[in-house]
């Protein structure tokens, strides 16, 4: 058997009822075959891949907290600290009902490497609560998460282990994280990033995932061939990734006709009102039903189905699996060229091999939503040199970052004879940095 089947093999049986952290693993090392199989005696004696898919460490803790009617509830936490081999742990806490071990640990996997491929020095880690936010009174989040950083800040700090936003923790989330963490460490420090600009945030932090997404399709578009400007586009989502995602396009010239939540979606023909969608998302923390209020010549649809759009291009930038084999036939039929991922693994393994069978320009999400990250990055630079740079400054970094990452997974694959398969050129380019990383740090 090959060293890559055995490991996955190992993992299943390691790991099991973890279903998102297995097919983490098994795109990830799919797509490594070649590089392994020139470095296998090496890889082997030093157990490289064994250790790569082990968490270096990983906190599950209860999470007790009051709620408006004086009743205790009991939420359960998670951080996985997973690669430290090219910096600190860095990585997001997601809190949304179907959080569990196995998630935490398919986001942590996925985000050592597209960390690494920022070419900032950051490991990966992921964390996050199965606490649901929609619906509760801001007292109520205040408690949840002053409960959850009372665990929590035992075990991270500014050169240890940095969190961040992802589904259901914003601004306002990370906003009584930090304060907790203040109150009971008694530091003041860049501990988590995504902070609101009047106590250490960054410009453009906000942005970063959603512009990142699109400096990187427009790369992508450009190195093909292609442009952006005046392609249609439909978006899935409507958070922060998605919002960013609209506005960039928008600002570069395509026009996008859907965004959805997990109830439905939406069809604007004239193209989606970004600052109908702010209203309605930032400000009333609504649902999607009122977009019609605003945009009476929109749909909106009940259900999943936001990929029967007519577009060219697909960005998903809602969860996980959220495009499946029969949404891929739908776009390839309907004449669709390019989907790039915002979300983390939204595309099913079928429906990515399906998309990139058909032609399809496919970008992974650990090099194509790695914007969040590289900007949360930049945001440890300027608290760590207790300076503010300003938005023009830190979108242009974002940027160049995108485009060279762009760059460097476009030659990964052609280095390796599989010219075009950005899958492999992510996962090939990431590794490489990680595994010499790891193998000259040691057994640890
Ligand atoms: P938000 O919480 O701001 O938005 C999430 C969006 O996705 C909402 O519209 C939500 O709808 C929808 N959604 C969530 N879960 C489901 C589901 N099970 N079915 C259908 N729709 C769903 O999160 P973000 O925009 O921050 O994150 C979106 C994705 O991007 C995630 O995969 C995240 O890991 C990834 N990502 C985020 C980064 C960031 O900087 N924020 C960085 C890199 C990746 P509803 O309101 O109905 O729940």
């Amino acid at each position: 058997m090959s060293y890559v089947d055995e490991v996955l093999e190992r993992v299943a049986a390691k790991n099991p009822a973890e279903p998102e952290f297995h097919q983490a693993v098994k795109e990830v090392l799919e797509s490594l075959r070649v590089v392994v199989e020139t470095n296998e005696e090496k890889y082997r004696r030093e157990a490289l891949l064994e250790r790569i898919v082990e968490p270096e460490r990983q906190l599950k803790f209860r999470v007790p907290w009051v709620d408006d009617n004086g009743n205790v509830q009991v939420n359960t936490g998670y951080r996985v600290q997973f690669n430290s081999a090219i910096g600190p742990y860095k990585g997001g806490l997601r809190l949304h009902p179907s959080v569990n071990l196995g998630i935490i640990k398919f986001l942590g996997f996925e985000q050592v490497f597209k960390n690494s491929l920022t070419g900032l020095p950051i490991g990966g880690g992921k964390g996050g609560s199965d606490f649901d936010p929609k619906g509760k009174s801001d007292r109520e989040v205040m408690s949840f998460c002053q409960s959850f950083m009372t665990e929590l800040c035992k075990y991270i700090g500014a050169d240890t282990d940095v969190p961040a936003g992802d589904i259901g923790t914003g601004a306002r989330e990370i906003g009584y994280l930090f304060g907790q963490y203040k109150r009971i460490r008694s530091v003041y420090e860049g501990v988590l990033t995504g902070k609101g600009l009047s106590y250490g945030g960054s410009l453009a932090r906000k942005e970063a995932t959603g512009y990142g997404l699109l400096y990187f399709t427009e790369e992508m578009l450009r190195l093909n061939g292609e442009e952006l400007t005046g392609k249609t586009v439909a978006v899935s989502g409507s958070g922060n990734v998605a919002i960013y995602a609209v506005e960039k396009a928008q600002q570069l010239g395509a026009k996008v006709v859907t965004v959805s939540d997990s109830n439905g979606w939406v069809y604007d023909p004239e193209g989606i009102d970004v600052e109908v969608l702010k209203e309605i998302k930032e400000v009333k923390r609504a649902r999607l039903t009122e977009y019609k209020n605003y945009r009476p010549n929109s749909e909106y649809h009940e259900g999943r189905g936001v990929w029967t759009a007519k577009v060219d291009i697909a960005l998903p930038c809602a969860t996980q699996n959220e495009l499946l084999l029969e949404d891929a036939k739908t776009l390839v039929a309907n004449g669709c060229k390019v989907v790039a991922e915002g979300a983390n693994m939204p595309t099913t393994m079928e429906a990515t091999e399906y998309l990139q069978a058909n032609g399809v320009m496919f970008a992974p999400g650990k090099a194509s939503n790695a914007g969040g990250v590289a900007a949360s990055a930049l945001e440890m630079s300027q608290n760590s040199e207790r300076l503010s740079w300003s938005f023009e400054e830190v979108d242009s970094k974002l940027k160049g970052i995108m485009i060279n990452i762009c760059h460097n997974v476009d030659a990964a694959a052609k280095q390796y004879g599989m010219e075009g398969n950005y899958v492999a050129g992510a996962n090939i380019a990431g590794f490489e940095k990680v595994a010499d990383a790891m193998l000259s740090q040691g057994v640890v």
